[in-house]
């Protein structure tokens, strides 16, 4: 008979999942097709992830007894976004195991750790400097010039907790806006970057270290939220790669068991400078569901079950529209083009800007 896979979760274990939005709804789908089941640990009611499992604990992230009581009944613990807060995550470490680890989420909680983390690693980024209080932001401005941005260092997401200084913005009017940021987690100056590209790239390792990357991908904001992604993201042959060998160079660098998302500048003169980290399914990658032989979410899967990773290769090019707000109304007419797939999240709400679901429209390669 066949040897079991070493160290692999068998069929029917449960993986704890933290955090209940869309990205846990289609990893729970995903670990569903392998025979797993997901235990969903979530403060709201009805969330997304819920709606497609059968156990979910409704608790804070802090509620130690909820979070004993899902560490029992889970055999490894993943999470669906990066600002759950460390202590519930190194809590969970203590119990079992957690993929991707608990360092990992500090790293990528923090905007200074990360790019800390990039330039040990000989990674480029945006030049940056941290800024403690008024006199720093003025020094900073000094060596990084204008325009530059300055961010928040935790909890900025979709462009929130950023400020961008033009050559007329003077400290004094923008500083009292993060002071408190400044005092709490953390501010930073970043200088400003002349992109021709938003590119990701998705990059999973499992338990033996293997990993696989998918192709870079374009991806286009509006009002600094998500609009579409381009698949695969235009670019010269070698710049694809170097953005894919950042891409591995990091996983291996971090000890990566999950998935990292990474997102980067392209510049006019094709340097690749990492600008975020998200450690968990990345919305630039749901192209991955319809498009490619291993999806995003089963690659997740996959990893932190100890499964061996699966093919990323691309059986079609791809536009992923993001569905925000009451555009999810007219949703299904987008269905009337039948190489178009639809995928809705289930919220009740369709508050503006609100990511409510996502179409991925699939051009076979020539
Ligand atoms: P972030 O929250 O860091 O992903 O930033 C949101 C968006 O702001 C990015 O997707 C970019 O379009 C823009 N942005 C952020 N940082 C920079 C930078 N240093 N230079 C130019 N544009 C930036």
């Amino acid at each position: 008979m066949a040897q079991r896979l070493a160290g692999a979760l068998r069929p029917g274990a449960t993986i704890g999942v933290l955090g209940g939005g869309q990205l846990g709804r289609m990893t729970a789908m995903a670990a569903a097709a392998l025979g797993y089941r997901c235990h969903i640990y979530c403060p709201d009611a009805d969330s997304p992830a819920s709606q497609v499992t059968s156990r979910v604990t409704q608790a804070a992230y802090d509620n130690e007894a909820a979070l004993a009581a899902f560490a029992e009944a889970v055999d490894v613990v993943t999470f669906e976004f990066e600002n759950i807060p460390l202590a519930t995550a190194q809590f969970l470490a203590r119990r079992g195991p957690v993929r991707p680890s608990p360092e990992v989420l500090r790293i990528s909680q923090n905007r200074l750790r990360e790019k800390d983390f990039c330039r040990q690693n000989e990674v480029p980024t945006a030049p940056y400097a941290t800024v403690a209080n008024l006199q720093e932001l003025r020094a900073a401005l000094q060596k990084l010039g204008r325009p530059a941005i300055l961010k928040t260092a935790e909890l900025g997401y979709d462009g929130k907790g950023q400020i961008r200084l033009d050559p007329e913005t003077t400290p004094e009017a923008v500083w009292p806006q993060l002071a408190e940021a400044a005092a709490t987690t953390g501010v930073i100056l970043e200088g400003f970057v002349d992109f021709k590209m938003e590119v990701s790239v998705i990059v999973a390792r499992d338990t033996r270290g293997a990993r696989q990357t998918y192709v870079p991908v374009d991806n286009k904001h509006k009002h600094h939220i998500l609009d579409q992604t381009i698949v695969p993201a235009r670019l010269p042959e070698r710049v694809s790669e170097k953005a894919e060998g950042i891409a591995r160079h990091l996983a291996e660098a971090i000890d990566l068991v999950g998935l990292l998302a990474i997102e980067m500048f392209v510049t006019t003169d094709n340097q690749v400078l990492v600008n975020e980290l998200a450690p968990r399914p990345h919305n630039s990658g749901h192209w991955t569901l319809d498009a490619c032989t291993t999806s995003q979410f089963e690659q997740l899967v996959r990893a932190v079950a100890g499964l061996p990773l699966g093919a990323t290769e691309r059986l079609a090019d791809a536009v992923m529209q993001n569905l925000l707000g009451d555009a999810v109304e007219t949703a299904q007419d987008a269905l009337r083009d039948p190489r178009v797939k639809l995928h809705l999240y289930g919220k009740a709400e369709a508050r503006p800007g609100r990511k409510m679901g996502h179409t991925t429209r699939l051009i076979p390669r020539g």
